[in-house]
C-alpha cells in the first residue's frame, strides 16, 4: 500500500524514499519535547546534532544557533553559484508532549504510515526538506541562489528559533512546511491575549457600606464580551479561515466567601483573521470598558495585552506561491488546493518580517493527539516539489 500507483510524472530529482524513512524514524526516535511546554522536555540539544550532522553530510553548509542555552536551530545551506534568490524551507522540530500515547518514540511503519510523536507536526516534514537538498545534491545541479534548510525550535511555544533566524539569514521566501495535506495554504489566524481586571475595594462581608465588589463589576464586562463575541462572528468571514471569534479563557476574582473581592481578572482570547489589527482589536474591549466606566463612577477595570500573533495571508499571484503550486503542479501531476487553515504558524512572523511566505506541508493526523502517524508517500511528494520548487525559485547556475 506504498502509492506505487501514482508516482511523480515530470520530477526532475529521484526522492530517495529510503532516506526519507530512514531520517524521519530517526528523527521521530529522538525525544525533543518542547521544555517550556512539559518540564523535563528534552529541548532541541540532541536532535539538533542529529540534523547538523546529516546536513553536514549531506555537503551543506551547517550552523547551529540557540537563542537560549539547550534550545537548539539548525540551518542548512545550499549555496549557489550567486545571482540567485534565497528560499529557506522551514520546519520545526520540537514536539508537545507524549501523554497516554503507546508509542511515542517507536519511528515505526505500518501501511505506509510512520508513527510517534511529531511524525505529523512536523518531523516528516523535515525529512522533507532534508530529502529536498539531498535530491538537488545527488543530481549534481548546482543553484544560482541558495536553498536553506531550517530546522526551528521552539514552534509549539514562543516560536523563539524562527524568530532568532530572520534577522540572521536574509532570504528572500520560505515555505513552512506544517502539514496541509500537500494543498497550498495562503492564509491562518492570529491571536491576541489580553487580560481585563476590575478593581474594587476588600471589606468585611458584613461592611456593604466600605466595600466595592469587583466581581459583581467583572460580570458587566463579560456580559458585554458576550454581545462583542456575536457581533465579532456576525461580520463578513475572511474567505479562507472564516470569521474572527473570541473567548473568555480564564477567570480568576475574589480571596473568601465573607470578604468583598478586590479585583477579578479574565483572560481573553481574540482569534483574528487578516486584515484586523491589533490596535482595531484591543480597542474594541478598551470601549467596553470605557463605556462602562462612564455610566458608574465606582467601575474601575485596566486592560494589558499579553501577546499579539499577527494573522497571515499571502496572495495567489506572489512569486513564491506561484513558483511553487507549478512545481507543484508538475510534480504531482495536478494542481493542489489552496486553502486557508486557523491555527497560528511561524509563517506569520516570516510574514511579518517582510518575507515572501506560504506553507505546504504532508499528509497524516494526530498533531497534539495520543496517535499520530505520517502518510510517508506525501513526505516524498512533498519532497519532490520542494526540490523543484528550489530549482525554479533559486535558478540554475550557469
Ligand atoms: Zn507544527
Amino acid at each position: 500500500m506504498s502509492g506505487t500507483t501514482r508516482r511523480p510524472t515530470t520530477a526532475r530529482f529521484a526522492v530517495d524514499r529510503q532516506y526519507v524513512e530512514a531520517t524521519l524514524a530517526e528523527l521521530v526516535r529522538i525525544n525533543s519535547i518542547n521544555p517550556s511546554l512539559n518540564e523535563g522536555g528534552r529541548g532541541e540539544a540532541e536532535i539538533g546534532e542529529y540534523v547538523a550532522a546529516a546536513l553536514g553530510h549531506l555537503g551543506l553548509t551547517v550552523a547551529a544557533h540557540e537563542p537560549v542555552p539547550g534550545r537548539v536551530s539548525v540551518v542548512g545551506r545550499l549555496i549557489g553559484r550567486g545571482g540567485g534568490r534565497r528560499l529557506m524551507l522551514n520546519a520545526h522540530y520540537d514536539t508537545v508532549g507524549v501523554d497516554g500515547m503507546a508509542e511515542p518514540f517507536s519511528g515505526a511503519i505500518r501501511h505506509g504510515r510512520l508513527y510517534g510523536r511529531g511524525a505529523y507536526d512536523m518531523k516528516g516534514s523535515l525529512a522533507a526538506c532534508m530529502a529536498a537538498a539531498k535530491a538537488l545534491v545527488d543530481a549534481g545541479l548546482p543553484l544560482a541562489g541558495e536553498l536553506l534548510v531550517a530546522a526551528v525550535a521552539d514552534e509549539e511555544h514562543a516560536s523563539i528559533g524562527t524568530a532568532d533566524l530572520i534577522p540572521r539569514y536574509p532570504i528572500d521566501a520560505a515555505i513552512v512546511t506544517e502539514p496541509t495535506a500537500l494543498s497550498i495554504c495562503l492564509a491562518h489566524k492570529g491571536f491576541i491575549w489580553l487580560e481585563v481586571e476590575t478593581r474594587g475595594r476588600a471589606a468585611h462581608g458584613s461592611r456593604f457600606d466600605l466595600g466595592i465588589d469587583a466581581n459583581l463589576r467583572m460580570g458587566r464586562v463579560l456580559a458585554a464580551l458576550e454581545q462583542l463575541e456575536r457581533q465579532v462572528r456576525g461580520r463578513p468571514p475572511h474567505a479562507l479561515v472564516g470569521p474572527p471569534s473570541l473567548h473568555a479563557a480564564t477567570l480568576h476574582g475574589g480571596t473568601g466567601l465573607s470578604t468583598y473581592a478586590a479585583s477579578a481578572k479574565v483572560g481573553i482570547e481574540r482569534r483574528t483573521v487578516p486584515g484586523e489589527t491589533a490596535g482595531q482589536v484591543v480597542g474594541e474591549v478598551r470601549a467596553i470598558l470605557d463605556r462602562l466606566a462612564a455610566a458608574d463612577a465606582s467601575f474601575d477595570a485596566s486592560l494589558t495585552t499579553l501577546l499579539v500573533r499577527e494573522p497571515f495571508e499571502v496572495g495567489p499571484d506572489a512569486g513564491i506561491v506561484r513558483t511553487l503550486a507549478l512545481a507543484a503542479e508538475a510534480v504531482l501531476g495536478r494542481q493542489p488546493p489552496m486553502v486557508g487553515d486557523t491555527p497560528w504558524l511561524d509563517s506569520a512572523l516570516l510574514a511579518s518580517a517582510g518575507i515572501e511566505a506560504v506553507v505546504m506541508g504532508p499528509a497524516g493526523t494526530g498533531a497534539h493527539a495520543a496517535e499520530e502517524w505520517v502518510d510517508l508517500d506525501s513526505v516524498v511528494d512533498l519532497a519532490a516539489v520542494l526540490a523543484e520548487t528550489a530549482v525554479r525559485y533559486c535558478g540554475e547556475a550557469g
